[in-house]
């Protein structure tokens, strides 16, 4: 079995730095359109606070929909699971992650699940509070408490890009509404929707997302619980069935531990009891995954036993 190490983690960056050049960074949203495609970087970190990281760690990237699964645990914590799984489902779903047709195909028009934009959208009309403002702070003293810094703060030009080119989204939100499926000020959900997804992260506080649930939803810092353990279970088996997307199965199979991407590039991983994991790589694929961070998460998975389905 390998040893994590800095220099290990440097091995698997020079290995995997040709993949960059597989994928395309998404050139539909000003900001994500300027990140450099070669740009490739990682950061594990275990529950003793060692922090091991490699490649282009000092990238500054909006969050994206790796912002989804932060609504979700807001949310269950407001309202708990029956009201959060009366407006969305926990089914995945086998299209793109925008996609509009499957508020149509289910019987009751809500979206499949909460990692998919319409589901996010949904999610983000839950959260408590009363004003856009008041919920998108509360969002963020939470996210600052998970990571433990409050060295993190939403990027305006993003955020003006998500409201130009947001019109798919806007679509989404006013179908829903106009269904009834969910009950939601489509403006208001799709304000705080858009702020949350401009949330600039590094690599490593990514990875230091993913050690948050990898230490069963406790601050690294002090300990304290700040999501219910039932909340934990639900968020990770979502994040594993539906946090890549169409490619959710893959990673099952393949990487073997929840984990969450964003079309920026960053995918961030939580491998329970163990390590909180960030990578990041501009070039993503047709599913919205970033091509040379899903291969160096499977290799990691792989070298560093971390599939949770493989026996000990
Ligand atoms: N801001 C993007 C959107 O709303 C996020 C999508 C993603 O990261 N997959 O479509």
């Amino acid at each position: 079995m390998v040893t994590l190490s800095n220099e290990y983690l440097k091995d698997i960056i020079t290995e995997y730095t040709p993949y960059t050049t597989q994928g395309e960074v998404v050139q539909s949203l000003p900001c994500v359109s300027e990140l450099n495609q070669n740009d490739i970087g990682i950061a594990v970190i275990d529950l003793d606070q060692n922090i091991y990281t490699a490649g282009t760690t000092d990238l500054s990237f909006s969050l994206q929909s790796a912002s989804k699964v932060v609504s979700l645990m807001i949310a269950l914590e407001d309202l708990g699971e029956e009201k959060v799984f009366q407006t969305v489902g926990m089914e995945p779903m086998g299209d793109f992650f925008n996609t509009i047709s499957h508020l149509e195909a289910d019987d009751v028009h809500r979206p499949f699940n909460p990692m998919v934009n319409a589901g996010a959208i949904a999610i983000c009309s839950l959260i408590k509070g009363s004003s856009v403002e008041e919920r998108f702070e509360r969002i963020m003293t939470m996210l600052k408490s998970v990571l433990g810094h409050d060295d993190i703060h939403m990027n305006e030009d993003v955020y003006k890009a998500e409201r130009r080119k947001g019109d798919r989204n806007r679509a989404l939100a006013y179908y829903m509404s106009s269904t009834g499926s969910v009950a939601l000020d489509p403006e208001e959900a799709l304000d705080l929707y858009f702020r949350i997804n401009s949330i600039q992260f590094q690599v490593r506080d990514l990875a230091l997302l993913g050690l948050f649930f990898a230490n069963g939803g406790k601050t690294i810092e002090g300990g304290e619980q700040l999501l219910h353990p039932d909340h934990l279970t639900t968020i990770e088996a979502i994040m594993m069935t539906s946090g890549m997307y169409n490619e959710s199965g893959r990673f099952a199979v393949n990487v073997g531990f929840p984990c969450k991407s964003g079309i920026s590039g960053g995918i961030f991983g939580a491998v329970p009891g163990r390590y909180g994991i960030g990578v990041i790589g501009p070039a993503i694929n047709p599913k919205g995954n970033s091509v040379a961070g899903s291969k160096i998460l499977e290799r990691l998975s792989k070298d560093l036993g971390l599939n949770i389905f493989h026996p000990e």
